[in-house]
């Protein structure tokens, strides 16, 4: 009998209503691809959180195994940058929503969407930092492309207890930036400061309806949660600032006015992860090894197993997941 392993199956019958169960599977039920890696680590961002739960379309091929992110090591490979035993990371490029994902012990995939793990890196750390804390830096990058430094002015973090927020606090803290967090959580004030938020702020403050332009108060801002929060944070960024918008926790709309962009002339970057060129990854993943201290990713992260995915899927989406949720597979 071929090898099994368990993975996590979303399926959906004929009126369109989803389900989701655990079940054998063996390397030939996977989707085809010219890598094989054995699943060591992965994570559950707040996309898996959709894709197991339904409440928003992410999952585009049924049935589906969900997980956007894997570490681990490649098993069998004709792809000609792989041979067995490589350490790899996979973030996004569809899988989890059209190609099969991570929830699986092992996991077949296009070599092209494998980069290599940082070597000072284990399968777990990679996946306490995962798609969100990768996103993160990928914001990072973008700000520092518009010329944004720490001597411009503070950087203010949105959904700063989440998980693409709590990466950025620490990442830009560890820069020198003065960050300013935004949390609905003020009981997590301590969570915070600890991985390096100078000032801590009420969600309150941004996510409801405010005027075209505010007083000037960052040089930047890292947005992961869309909506209101976002059209404030544009109206509060100084002249010649960037905000960047990866996210819609708060929700996909932007109640805003173009006043930000034509009078201060503030910038809108665009970041998305699933789709970004090998490079742009690369570099991302190499500044994650350099720029992001361990002490502070374990203490932004916790460890759960594979059978308490599903549970975590549905307290990500209720906003009940402080940081990063990494899953051990071992
Ligand atoms: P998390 O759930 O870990 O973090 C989101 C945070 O947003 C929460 O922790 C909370 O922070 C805040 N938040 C939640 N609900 C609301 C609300 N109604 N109003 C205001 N703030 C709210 O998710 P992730 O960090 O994993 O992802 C964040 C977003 O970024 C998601 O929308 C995700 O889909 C998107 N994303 C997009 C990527 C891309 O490629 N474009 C890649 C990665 C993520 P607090 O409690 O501190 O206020």
């Amino acid at each position: 009998m071929a090898d099994t392993f368990k993975a996590i199956l979303v399926s959906r019958d004929e009126n369109k209503n989803q389900s989701v169960e655990v079940r054998d599977m063996a390397v030939d039920d996977l989707m085809e691809g010219d890598t094989v890696v054995s699943v060591e680590a992965t994570t559950v961002n707040y996309k898996d959180g959709l894709a197991i739960t339904g409440r928003s379309p992410v999952v585009r091929r049924w049935p589906m195994v969900p997980g956007i992110d894997l570490a681990g090591t490649v098993e069998s490979s004709t792809h000609p940058d792989w041979k067995p035993g490589d350490k790899v990371i996979l973030n996004g490029w569809g899988t989890g929503e059209t190609h099969y994902g991570a929830y699986a012990g092992k996991s077949r995939v296009r070599g092209d969407w494998l980069i290599a793990l940082p070597e000072s890196m284990s399968p777990t750390d990679a996946m306490a930092v995962g798609t969100a804390g990768y996103t993160a830096m990928l914001s990072i990058m973008a700000l520092e492309r518009h010329g944004i430094t720490p001597e411009r002015g503070p950087v203010a973090v949105s959904g700063a207890s989440g998980g693409v927020g709590s990466v950025a606090v620490s990442i830009l803290a560890r820069l020198g930036y003065h960050v300013i967090a935004s949390t609905g959580r003020t009981a997590e004030a301590d969570y915070l400061t600890g991985l390096g938020a100078a000032e801590i702020i009420d969600r309150a403050e941004l996510s409801e309806p405010g005027r075209p332009l505010g007083k000037e108060r960052w040089a930047a801002a890292i947005d992961s949660v869309g909506s209101h929060t976002l059209a404030n944070l544009l109206a509060q960024t100084q002249y010649g600032g960037a905000v960047t918008a990866c996210g819609l926790a708060q929700g996909a709309d932007l109640p805003a006015t173009v006043m930000p962009f034509i009078l201060r002339g503030v910038s809108l970057l665009g970041i998305d992860s699933v789709m970004a060129p090998k490079p742009l990854r690369e570099e991302a993943w190499s500044r994650i090894a350099r720029n992001l201290d361990t002490a502070k990713l374990a203490s932004l992260s916790s460890v759960i197993g594979f059978d308490d995915i599903i549970d975590s899927a549905n307290a990500i989406l209720d906003g009940k997941i402080r940081g990063r949720v990494v899953v051990d597979m071992s």
